[in-house]
């Protein structure tokens, strides 16, 4: 019985291994036959089979009743059914081989139950392997590029689609920071990373060749399994065809297709944007409605080739003649408008028509052709005639057609909308070709008002002041030329014939033998430059005129500007040995501490102060401060416009040294001052 037993365990162990060998490495049918196999060994049984469960049949098989040459045993592991071996052909079956029917059986379920797992296991990760492999695939081959970033904005994955896009390979770009993608810096926005993402923007990004494009960017959040934000999905798309098609439909929409100019549409969008600021501000703007002459002539006459060109060459010269922030447009054939809007007096925008007339003056050199073309031009001013781009451009439209009526050469014409304006302007015409006219015809003299030592009553001085004798109008005081002069430029000329003048007559009187007295020169700011010292010296050396008859008057308004530069010209002329003073005092902001580092010699209380005295208590008290601030800075001090002897006893209580006014004497010609030197006046000194 031992001996058959042990005959039995050690076919056990064989058959447990054949049965592992079998189950690992067969299938189906061969399978079921190496397990019949093995029952039939182990159980030494001529017949013998496995059947293995149906995979179809819903139900397991009933157990069959055994016969008893018949063994019969079910695998069931877990509940789950793998079919069962049967054993037949021996009479004499007992326990032992029941049981070992049944250790069998379970080893098999066993094994059978665990090769099924690690099978479904491996077909699982093989089919997971696959998916990944295709969903690269269909990334790699999709057209838009898809890239991952991490929450800083470094690039996690990139697609062959954002390879083709940007030429950068993963390898290359996989690492970075999405920053090094972007066009420009300021189109870094730091708290994209933050954003919950879902959205889309269209972009401007970099190639790897340096060339920018417009990408249609979304982004959309990347999480992990745990659904925790790990960073952005971003998936981009060329959009450079589309915006570039926008571009062009924009510029068709709002540019001149000839002359690349804004056209009405753009201009009055412009303006009244402009105008809003303007209406804040408290500024006023001017619309220019300009029509060029004669074009219409060459268009019909040359073609219209010739005429674009002529077009595009007079939009040329306009634009170049106005400044950056002036708005310049092509309405349409031969108009064209401009918007100026820093315009403190609105007689400036006359200016600007002169030079856009001006810029026309050279002639056009086209195909051969020489031609010639000028404007008319209407200007309307915001507020006063309208408050929208399109009235605003109607009126100037309207002004400009009065302009090429009613003038001679309408290429010079400029007209206002407005009635008043439009005499204003007329009469500043007037006056500056009038004046230009005058520094070449003699009309301009000068005249010499004394000025007086309080105590003394002796002359220290005298001014001298410039007059225009007009044929028709007589004198016009200098009030009425001397502003616009200014705003022109024509000062400059003006004082140069004064300083001229003035050291004629003062070395006139050096060689009668007079002692000296300065004769003071009034300077406007825009003469008080680096030449002026030379000229000056040039001027006393032309006429050998000793520099003691000689002062400059400057106003406060020169000393704004840069003051280091203005001491150093006050500098040189000082060491002329010509004094300096300066005139109006107290009606500008001349900071005390810069006071005391300016070179001059006299401070002169300005007559708006003097009229108020001695009545007027501000004007007492800023007249007599005046005087204290002169004394303390070592300046003699000089009261100009006494009219009465309250304001001199008022002035010479307080301190002050000279007097200049209508008390004394009124400004009067060389001869008039001679003849109150030779009768009542005595010099100083
Ligand atoms: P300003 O330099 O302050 O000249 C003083 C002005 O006060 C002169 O006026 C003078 O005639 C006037 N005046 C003097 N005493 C009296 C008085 O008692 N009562 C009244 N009511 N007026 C008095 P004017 O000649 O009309 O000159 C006006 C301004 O024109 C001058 O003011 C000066 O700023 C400017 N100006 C005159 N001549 C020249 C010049 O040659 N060059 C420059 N750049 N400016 C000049
Ligand atoms: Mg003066
Ligand atoms: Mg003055």
């Amino acid at each position: 019985m031992s001996e058959l037993l042990a005959l039995r365990s050690h076919d056990f162990a064989a058959c447990s291994a054949a049965l592992g060998e079998a189950v690992v490495r067969l299938r189906c049918a061969a399978l079921h036959e190496e397990l019949g196999r093995i029952a039939r060994a182990l159980l030494a049984s001529p017949q013998g089979s496995f059947t293995a469960a149906d995979p179809l049949a819903l139900q397991v098989p009933a157990a069959r009743a055994a016969a008893p040459d018949t063994l019969h045993q079910e695998i069931r592991v877990e509940g789950h059914y793998y079919g069962c071996y049967q054993v037949a052909g021996r009479s004499d079956y007992d326990i032992d081989d029941r049981r070992h029917l049944a250790s069998l059986a379970a080893l098999t379920g066993t094994l059978l139950q665990v090769h099924s797992l690690a099978q479904r296991a491996t077909h699982a990760y093989a089919q997971v392997e696959a998916q990944l492999a295709h969903q690269s695939q269909i990334l790699d081959q999709i057209h838009e590029s898809v890239l991952t970033l991490d929450p800083m904005g470094y690039i996690t994955s990139w697609n062959g689609g954002a390879e083709r896009l940007f030429g950068y390979t993963a390898l290359e770009a996989v690492g970075r920071n999405i920053l090094f993608l972007y066009a420009d810096e300021d189109d870094s926005q730091p708290d994209l990373f933050a954003e919950q993402g879902g959205r889309m923007m269209e972009v401007r990004r970099r190639k790897k060749s340096g060339e920018i494009f417009w990408a249609s960017l979304s982004l959309s959040p990347l999480r992990d399994l745990e659904d925790r934000r790990v960073g952005l999905i971003a998936y981009l798309t060329d959009i450079t065809e589309r915006k570039l098609a926008e571009e062009r439909l924009h510029h068709l929409a709002y540019y001149n297709e000839l002359t690349g100019l804004p056209n009405r549409t753009l201009f009055t969008r412009l303006v009244d944007q402009a105008l809003m600021v303007a209406q804040r501000n408290e500024l006023s703007g001017c619309v220019l409605f300009i029509d060029l002459n004669r074009f219409k002539l060459v268009n019909d006459t040359l073609g219209r080739r010739i005429g674009d060109e002529l077009l595009r060459q007079v939009a040329g010269r306009f634009r170049a003649a106005l400044r950056e922030e002036d708005v310049v447009a092509h309405l349409s054939g031969d108009e064209f408008a401009v918007g100026l809007f820093d315009v403190r007096q609105h007689f400036e925008a006359t200016t600007v028509a002169q030079k856009l007339q001006a810029a026309l003056d050279a002639p056009f050199l086209i195909e051969g052709h020489d031609l010639r073309v000028g404007a008319s031009v209407g200007i309307s001013v915001y507020p006063q005639d309208g408050n929208e781009a399109d009235t605003l451009l109607r009126m100037a439209d309207i002004a400009m057609a009065r302009a090429k009526e009613g003038h001679a050469n309408p290429d010079h014409s400029v007209a206002f909308y407005s009635f008043d304006m439009n005499q204003g302007m007329h009469d500043r015409m007037r006056i500056e070709s009038g004046l230009r006219h005058a520094l070449g015809h003699g009309e301009l003299m000068l005249v010499y008002q004394p000025k007086f030592e309080i105590g003394t009553d002796k002359i220290v001085g005298a001014e001298a002041l410039v007059r225009w004798v007009h044929p028709e109008r007589g004198v016009v005081p200098p009030s009425e030329f001397i502003p616009l002069a200014e705003t022109t430029g024509l000062i400059v000329q003006v004082g140069e014939w004064v300083l001229e003048q003035a050291c004629a007559q003062a070395a006139v009187w050096q060689r009668a033998g007079m002692r000296p007295f300065r004769l003071a020169v009034n300077v406007s700011a825009r003469e008080f430059t680096e030449s002026l010292p030379n000229r000056v010296a040039d001027t006393l050396a032309r006429y050998a005129l000793d520099p003691d008859w000689l002062e400059l008057e400057i106003t406060e308004s020169t000393l704004m500007h840069d003051i280091d530069r203005v001491i150093g010209i006050m500098d040189r002329i000082n060491a002329l040995g010509v004094a300096l003073s300066l005139d109006d005092f107290g009606t500008g902001y001349s900071s005390l501490s810069y006071l005391k580092r300016f070179p001059i010699h006299t401070l002169k209380i300005d007559r708006s102060f003097t009229t108020g005295i001695p009545n007027d208590a501000s004007d007492c008290a800023i007249a007599s401060t005046i005087i204290s601030i002169g004394r303390q800075l070592g300046h003699r001090v000089i009261a100009e416009g006494v009219e009465t002897p309250d304001q001199l006893a008022f002035l010479r209580d307080s301190g002050c040294d000279e007097v200049q006014g209508y008390l004394y004497a009124k400004p009067l010609p060389a001869a008039g001052f001679e003849q109150g030197l030779r009768e009542n006046w005595l010099l100083v000194g």
